[in-house]
C-alpha cells in the first residue's frame, strides 16, 4: 500500500516543486514505485519532470472533474516515476469542485484503487490553503513541509500547522508530519543558522537532518526537464535528495518495526 506525502506549504517559492520532483526521482533510484501527482496549477513538477505541461491531456483537471479516468491521465517519465500530470486547467477543476458537497474527498477516493501499485505517492501542492491543498491533506498520510530558513518562515508555520489540525479533526485524524525539511540552505547566512536552530527547538527530531543546500544545480536542472540525479549526479543538491529518500525509507521501516513489536 502506498504511502501518500503531501508536500506542502502555503508559501511559494520554499522548494516544494523541486522537493517533489528531485524526491520521486530519488525514491524511484532506491527501487521504489513512486507516483507524483502535480496539484499547482502552474506546472512546474509537470515541466520539471520533462513533460510540456500544455501537451498534458488528459491531466489532474479532467481526473478531478471525473471526466477522464487516472489511468487514462498518469504516463511514466524519464526519472523513472509515475507522474499525474498538471496545468493552469486545475484552477478551472478547483472552481467547479467548490461547490460541490465532499469536494475535499475526491483525490482521496480517486487514489484508493491505485494505491496497491504504488510504494509512494507525493503530491505537489499549490501555495495556498485551498481546495486542492484541502484535497491533497485529505488524502495524505502525512506531510512534508519544506521550510526556507528566513525571517518570515516560522510565521507562515504556523498557519499552515492549523490547517493541518483542523484536517485532523475532522476528515482525516490519522495524518502525520512526515518532517519539516530545510531547504535553500546556506551555513554562511547567520539568519538561517537561527531559523534552523528554532525548528529544532519546536519540532525536534520532525525536522529532517537532510538539510538540502542552496545548489545552482538544483535551480538549473527543471530547464532540462530532468531531476537532479539525472543532470548532475555528483552536486550538493542530488546527495541531499538522495540521503533525504533514504530517510523517508527509514522512517517506514521504523514504523512498521513499531506496529510489529506493539
Ligand atoms: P515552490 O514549489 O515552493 O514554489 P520551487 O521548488 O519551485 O518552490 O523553488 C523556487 C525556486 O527556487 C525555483 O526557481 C527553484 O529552481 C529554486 N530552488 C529550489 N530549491 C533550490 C535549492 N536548493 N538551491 C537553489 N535553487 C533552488
Ligand atoms: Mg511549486
Amino acid at each position: 500500500m502506498a504511502k501518500v506525502i503531501a508536500v506542502t506549504n502555503q508559501k511559494g517559492g520554499v522548494g516544494k516543486t523541486t522537493t517533489c520532483v528531485n524526491l520521486a526521482a530519488a525514491l524511484a533510484e532506491a527501487r521504489r514505485k513512486v507516483l507524483l501527482i502535480d496539484f499547482d496549477p502552474q506546472g512546474h513538477a509537470t515541466m520539471g519532470s520533462g513533460v510540456p505541461k500544455r501537451e498534458a491531456k488528459p491531466s489532474g483537471c479532467e481526473v478531478l472533474l471525473l471526466e477522464a479516468s487516472i489511468d487514462a491521465a498518469i504516463r511514466h517519465v524519464d526519472g523513472g516515476y509515475d507522474l499525474l500530470p498538471g496545468n493552469g486547467d486545475l484552477t478551472a477543476a478547483e472552481v467547479r469542485l467548490m461547490p460541490q458537497v465532499g469536494r475535499e474527498m475526491r483525490l482521496k477516493q480517486l487514489l484508493e484503487p491505485i494505491l496497491g501499485r504504488y510504494h509512494y505517492i507525493l503530491i505537489d501542492c499549490p501555495p495556498s490553503l485551498g481546495v486542492l491543498t484541502l484535497n491533497a491533506l485529505t488524502a495524505a498520510h502525512s506531510v512534508l513541509i519544506p521550510i526556507q530558513c528566513e525571517f518570515y518562515a516560522l510565521d507562515g508555520l504556523t498557519a499552515l500547522l492549523d490547517t493541518i489540525k483542523a484536517v485532523k479533526q475532522s476528515v482525516n485524524p490519522n495524518l502525520q508530519i512526515e518532517g519539516l525539511l530545510r531547504t535553500m540552505f546556506d551555513v554562511r547566512n547567520n539568519l538561517g543558522n537561527e531559523v534552523s536552530s528554532q525548528l529544532i527547538k519546536h519540532f525536534g527530531d520532525k525536522v529532517f537532518r537532510t538539510v538540502v543546500p542552496r545548489n545552482v544545480r538544483l535551480a538549473e536542472a527543471p530547464s532540462h526537464g530532468q531531476a537532479i540525479t539525472q543532470y548532475d549526479r555528483e552536486s550538493r543538491g542530488s546527495v541531499a535528495y538522495l540521503g533525504l529518500a533514504g530517510e523517508i525509507i527509514r522512517h517506514e521501516r521504523e514504523a512498521t518495526r513499531a506496529t510489529k513489536t506493539a
